[in-house]
């Protein structure tokens, strides 16, 4: 499922990021960029060792990556031109700023994007697997804040399609039906 916002494809796709074509993929790292479960491990076992050599070099040079924050990687074996680690909120039950750093998750990957040149991105549905954020406020969370960076950087903005690969069919159902409004 597609609409478009000023020129820029957003899409809805359920499957595995690591079988996605395009540019870039966003990870939904932790701190120490140390590779996890979910689709953390789903990246560094698809993409191999070259990318956990190249978190541990980010994570010496600057140590660990802030909520909200993210770097830039390689994707090792993987057929994108990179990956970008963003680390989600770990959900606390909501006043801990949690939806702010959820969204700022996707301006900083969104941005870090732009200034590589990429036409395409796709995101996974960061903070809802082990870090608890509810499903469809981290949904309208990532489409708002998607939109509003789309609309803030005009049309001289270098991404063409943006994609919400979602892992588990309710989270498709959720963007389907928050895209389709
Ligand atoms: P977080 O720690 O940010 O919650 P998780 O990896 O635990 O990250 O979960 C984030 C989302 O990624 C969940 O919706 C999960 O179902 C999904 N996910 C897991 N594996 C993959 C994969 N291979 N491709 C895309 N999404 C995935």
């Amino acid at each position: 499922m597609q609409i478009n916002i000023e020129q820029v494809v957003l899409e809805v796709i359920e499957g595995d990021i690591t079988r996605w074509q395009g540019d870039y993929i966003v990870n939904a790292a932790n701190s120490g960029l140390y590779g996890g479960g979910g689709v953390d491990g789903a990246i560094h076992r698809a993409g191999g060792r070259r990318i956990a050599e190249e978190c541990a070099v980010i994570r010496q040079k600057q140590g660990h990556v802030l909520p909200g924050d993210a770097a830039l990687t390689t994707a090792g074996s993987l057929p994108f031109r990179g990956i970008i680690h963003t680390v989600g909120p770990i959900w606390k039950g909501g006043s801990a700023n949690e939806t702010a750093i959820l969204a700022k998750c996707y301006s900083t990957s969104l941005t870090l994007a732009c200034q590589q040149g990429a036409r395409s991105i796709a995101f996974p549905n960061i903070g809802t697997g082990v870090y608890n954020f509810p499903k469809l406020a981290a949904a309208q969370t990532a489409v708002t804040s998607v939109i509003q960076f789309i609309r803030e950087s005009g049309p001289a903005m270098p991404l063409k399609l943006i994609a919400f690969v979602c892992f588990e069919q309710d989270n498709a159902e959720i963007y389907r039906e928050l895209l389709q409004r």
